[in-house]
């Protein structure tokens, strides 16, 4: 059996580095995982702006260098490896990378984040960052008093819509159905809300834009096949996330769109010893600070469980 360490940490974006400075502070310094993209969701983001703590506009992978760095200077160890195969409930728990190398731990943190669902549709990823977006809390403000459209029908597209509000001179939410399946009081705020209108039954075929960004959105009427072009200058798609969660099936309780459940104010799960923080079990918040603090917390609780243990004779 390779390497031991009383904890390992799964993932390297704000909740898997947040652990790591918590817990090698604690005197558990960890063995960190950074993943198959190191340093998270951030590192695709450019401008960042809710961080507390920056007066001034900050870049996302610089953050992210930041807490990596942090992490490493107060003893955390980082392994350039994606875990691809674990066993929580063996004693310790196992965990094999994708270069075939096994380690074990007391503890783990699952800190392996979601991706936001993108349309895969031309344009959408040559204007990431430049008009599309998938984070009304994070890019909202870049869009002052100019038009833009959300793309989805769910709780996270109206909750997007709503917040845009504050923000952008007019909001279209396209849907490519005649039915929100978002709760009922959301659906009521949206619809009554003067600076948002809904085109239903809309599919959107591409994202136009030029060297300035978006422009603009071609869609189609899927009842009449007729094409529409809508003027905006931002896109926020809303059409989902997937947390990364493969790995734990049949091994740790999921709800049902696959995010990672925990005890009500812990970071705990069902297996004992394994602990979970950020976006990997948070469909609602999703924010970096939110998963940083999530991070914390699953820190002190495994120093916690690890402290616990019955302690092994030199
Ligand atoms: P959902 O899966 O609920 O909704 C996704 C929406 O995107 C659906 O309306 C779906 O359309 C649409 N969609 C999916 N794929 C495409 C596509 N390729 N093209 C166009 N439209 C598409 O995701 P959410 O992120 O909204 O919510 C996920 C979970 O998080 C839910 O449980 C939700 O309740 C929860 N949540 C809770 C919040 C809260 O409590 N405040 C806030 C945000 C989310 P269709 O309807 O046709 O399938």
């Amino acid at each position: 059996m390779g390497q031991h360490r009383p904890l390992c940490i799964l993932g390297s974006g704000a909740a898997g580095y947040t652990a790591a400075i918590y817990a090698a502070r604690a005197n558990l310094p960890p063995l960190l995982f950074s993943g198959s993209l190191p340093g998270g969701q951030l590192t695709i983001t450019t401008d960042v702006e809710n961080y507390p703590g920056f007066a001034d506009v900050i870049q996302g992978p610089w953050l992210m260098e930041q807490m990596k760095q942090q992490a490493q200077h107060v003893g955390t160890t980082i392994i350039p490896e994606t875990i691809v195969q674990v066993d929580l409930r063996a004693s310790p728990k196992i965990l094999v990378g994708d270069s075939g190398e096994t380690y074990t731990a007391d503890a783990v943190i699952i800190a392996t984040g979601a991706q936001a669902k993108w349309l895969g549709i031309p344009g959408e990823e040559a204007f990431m960052g430049q008009g599309v977006s998938a984070c009304a809390t994070c890019d909202g403000s870049f869009f002052k008093d100019v038009p833009v459209a959300v793309i989805g029908g769910g709780n996270t597209a109206v909750e997007e819509a709503l917040y845009l509000t504050n923000h952008a001179s007019h909001i279209t939410l396209i849907h490519r159905r005649d039915q929100l399946r978002a709760e009922k009081i959301l659906q009521d705020r949206l619809l009554a809300h003067p600076k948002i209108s809904v085109l239903w039954n809309h599919g959107t075929e591409e994202i136009l834009g030029s060297q300035v960004g978006v422009t603009g959105l071609k869609l189609r009427d899927l009842n009449t096949g007729k094409e529409k072009i809508l003027e905006v200058e931002g896109v926020f798609v809303a059409i989902g996330h997937k947390p990364a969660t493969d790995m734990f099936q049949e091994q740790l309780p999921k709800d049902d769109y696959g995010y990672l459940l925990h005890h009500p104010n812990s970071s705990k799960t069902d297996v004992t010893g394994v602990f979970v923080a950020g976006d990997v079990c948070d469909p609602v918040y999703r924010q970096a600070i939110t998963a940083a603090g999530m991070g914390c917390m699953a820190a002190l609780d495994a120093v916690h469980y690890c402290q616990s243990l019955p302690q092994k004779k030199p």
